[in-house]
């Protein structure tokens, strides 16, 4: 016996029926994306590890512990596999100059890789759909974002997603801060733990986003941020506010909102639920205005999201979203071997109209009795069974029979004329 081999550890298989879930997913996405006139990008998975390590910080989790680095045996090239898109966009936008001729309106989607404890809503492979305005400097982009993100929690029907807030001002804000959050710290470092007393001097933001809940207390009396900001930092602030109040997106300001990647600047957010315990940010973005600069393009402003999709359809499922499954709308019923050159015929035509068509196929015993065909036309979830029998085929015709509304109603189409009658078998979910 060979041995049996697995998928790595952390990394999943996307099988029917919850592969339909997905579809429909980023059906609704696809559309959505279009409304709001972003355009679909599509990068490499694999990068220069050095494009991560500029573009998210070398002082984060994701550079520090979870990146698929490796080396290109042949020649040497040091790689790492996606651990997220924001960073392999930009630097596709600084290669291509995509913002020559003004600001860009983007989103991607696709698999990002992270080594991380495998629990639910975390994986080592998982995917995410993002979206990102390039180019565009005032609160109000950052305000069409968090629409476009209400809007698809809209469509899905999710309603247990709630929205806080935050700025994190610029840098000589953050850094007056920093200075009175280290003091902070230090008064109390008898409460942190061994990574937040490693971080302390080198990124102390980074200690207010510990998931240690003995760290707590110590994280929750720590000067705040956002008493820093300056005049125009609380401008656009305000500016996002009013657009969000305008539009009856609700939201809180949780001032320890810091995001668990370097590069951000004034407005952060996040979509956060109570459903899926540990694992409870959907949906984390923000401005990152200085980021384009860090790996090598000319300065322009940009902001954008990143939503899980793993724990976005986990929270479809949780809430009980009925999700559409793709059943054919046909079964195709073939007693005998002599008729399948006109029964494929027949289905090909249906398909060209439209029809969802699943024709019987046989096994190594042939193609079965017309009892197990039925059988097998139920299990399917069709709509209708065609019977292409030879007393029908015969008369140039094919029995049509009803499995679900009306099961057992029998009507007979003429096999010449299919185009006539090929849309009365459509189910309304699958007629365009
Ligand atoms: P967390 O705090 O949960 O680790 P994060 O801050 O690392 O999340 P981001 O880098 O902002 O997450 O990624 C955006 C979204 O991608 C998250 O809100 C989450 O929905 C999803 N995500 C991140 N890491 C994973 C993972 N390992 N498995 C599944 N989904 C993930
Ligand atoms: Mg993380």
């Amino acid at each position: 016996m060979v041995d049996k081999l697995n998928a790595v550890k952390g990394m999943n298989d996307i099988l029917p029926p919850d592969s339909a879930r997905w579809e429909w997913l980023e059906a609704i996405v696809r559309e959505l994306m279009a409304r709001y006139a972003y355009r679909n990008v599509r990068t490499p998975i694999v990068e220069h590890t050095a494009l991560f390590v500029r573009g998210i910080g070398e002082v984060t989790d994701i550079v520090e512990k979870e990146m698929y680095s490796f080396e290109d045996k042949l020649n040497g090239e040091k790689l790492t596999l996606r651990p997220e898109g924001t960073a392999s966009l930009m630097r596709a936008v600084i290669e291509h100059s995509m913002l020559y001729d003004g600001g860009k309106r983007l989103w991607y989607s696709g698999p990002m890789f992270r080594h991380e404890r495998p629990q639910r809503g975390r994986y080592r492979q998982f995917h995410q759909i993002g979206a990102e305005a390039l180019g565009f400097a005032g609160p109000e982009v950052d305000a069409e974002l968090i629409l476009l993100a209400a809007a698809l929690w809209k469509a899905i029907g999710l309603t247990d997603v709630r929205l806080e807030l935050n700025s994190l001002g610029q840098p000589p804000e953050r850094a007056l801060h920093r200075a009175e959050l280290i003091k902070h710290f230090e008064a109390h470092a008898s409460l942190l733990d061994e990574e937040a007393k490693r971080r302390l001097h080198s990124n102390p933001l980074r200690v207010l986003d510990t998931k240690n809940p003995a760290m707590k207390d110590v994280v929750e009396s720590a000067p705040k941020l956002i008493d820093f900001l300056g005049p125009e930092s609380l401008a656009h602030f305000d500016g996002l506010r009013a657009i969000l109040d305008a539009n009856g997106i609700a939201y809180t300001i949780n001032p320890r909102l810091v995001r668990g990647l370097d590069y951000y600047n004034l407005t952060v957010f996040e979509f956060v639920t109570d459903r899926l315990g540990a694992q409870g940010t959907v949906c984390g973005g923000g401005r990152y205005d200085d980021l384009i600069v860090q790996i090598g393009g000319k300065a322009a402003p940009a902001v954008g999201w990143a939503l899980g999709i793993e724990r976005v359809l986990a929270l479809v499922e949780e809430q009980g979203t009925a999700v559409p499954l793709p059943v054919p709308d046909v079964y195709a019923v073939v007693p005998d071997a002599s008729a399948m050159p006109v029964a494929l015929r027949t289905l090909q035509r249906l398909r060209d109209a439209g029809v969802r068509v699943q024709m019987h196929a046989g096994t190594a015993d042939g193609l079965g009795s017309f009892k197990s065909q039925f059988k097998k036309a139920d299990a399917s979830g069709a709509l209708h069974a065609l019977v292409f029998g030879a007393d029908e085929l015969a008369r140039g015709e094919v029995t049509v029979k009803a499995l679900r509304d009306g099961a057992g109603a029998q009507t007979m189409r003429a096999l010449d004329e299919v185009a006539a009658w090929a849309s009365t078998l459509q189910s309304p979910a699958t007629k365009d």
